[in-house]
């Protein structure tokens, strides 16, 4: 299929998988596609195959896994960074497209992405500032602020602040390489399995586990909060969608707010306005934004 208006590209680049949309803006998608994640090489060049045939692409925007390197005035912009999956560390993301489809290309980690998509289009629409959390097999986080995602050295890694201790949580060291129990080595998908050996929606409803798990997510909302005065959190991720968990964190949220924050009455703990869509709408988004 040909198109002849050129077409938006996006790429959401997964740990798992890459999802792959062209559209004529980001809430205007014409065709999407998802394929494996497997080594940089394949999957790469199977991506690069699909979007041939959605020519001409004015284009590309990539939200990606991180770390990323997403500052402009470093060399190795565009790059994946050290990570432990085989072989990818250090690729040239942008590099390759640029190279493949001769377009501007963006390039923002996943969380940011979404983030950007979740305030232009999704729960935020309306709002300048909003800050998108995934909670998953990691735990991430994307922030907007006055419109614009942040960046500085780096990319914002909420995952890895240090919560307080739940008192009943004791005995559990956390599962973080790093850091042991921060915030993704206490309450991500695999804390969770590695702590009780089960996912939090295998529990009941009114199990003391949900108290433990919002108790560490809420402390991440009241830090986003009072750090930096964004209007809305978006949570995303698996571990977000258990049955009764958001209500949790917005109930713990705002006891620890205590009213103090100038905000905390206009406050809000949302799930995603995108559904699913978060990520690959942000990656259209950071294609639009390239040329602009
Ligand atoms: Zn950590």
């Amino acid at each position: 299929m040909t198109e002849e208006r050129p077409l938006l590209g996006g790429i959401e680049a997964g740990g798992t998988k890459f999802v792959l949309a062209v559209g004529h803006s980001p809430d205007e998608i014409v065709a999407r596609h998802e394929i494996p994640t497997r080594s940089p090489d394949e999957t790469l060049a199977e991506a690069a195959e699909w979007f041939r045939r959605h020519l001409p692409l004015k284009a590309l925007g990539i939200a990606t896994f991180g770390p990323a390197i997403v500052d402009r005035a470093d060399a190795a912009w565009g790059h994946i960074g050290t990570t432990p999956k085989p072989g990818w560390s250090g690729c040239d993301l942008a590099g390759y497209f640029a190279d493949e489809f001769g377009v501007p290309v963006g390039f923002d980690t996943d969380v940011n992405g979404a983030a950007l998509a979740e305030s232009r289009l999704g729960a935020g629409r309306g709002v300048s500032s909003l800050a998108y959390v995934t909670v998953g097999t990691g735990i991430g986080g994307g922030l907007v602020i006055n419109g614009k995602a942040v960046h500085g050295s780096a990319h914002p890694e909420m995952g890895h602040i240090l919560p307080r201790r739940h008192p009943s949580d004791t005995g559990f060291e956390g599962i973080c390489p790093a850091h042991g129990d921060c915030l993704e080595g206490l309450a991500s998908g695999p804390a969770i399995m590695a702590r009780w050996g089960k996912t939090l929606s295998d529990f009941p409803a009114d199990d003391e586990a949900f108290e433990v798990i919002a108790h560490y997510l809420a402390q991440l909302c009241h830090a986003i909060f009072a750090m930096t005065a964004a209007e809305i959190i978006v949570l995303g991720g698996g571990v977000t969608k258990s049955r009764g968990l958001l209500a949790k964190v917005r109930e713990i949220s705002a006891a620890l707010d205590k009213g103090y924050l100038p905000g905390s009455g206009k406050h809000r703990i949302a799930c995603p306005g995108l559904a699913e869509d978060s990520g690959i709408c942000g990656a259209l988004m950071l294609a639009g934004d390239a040329i602009s």
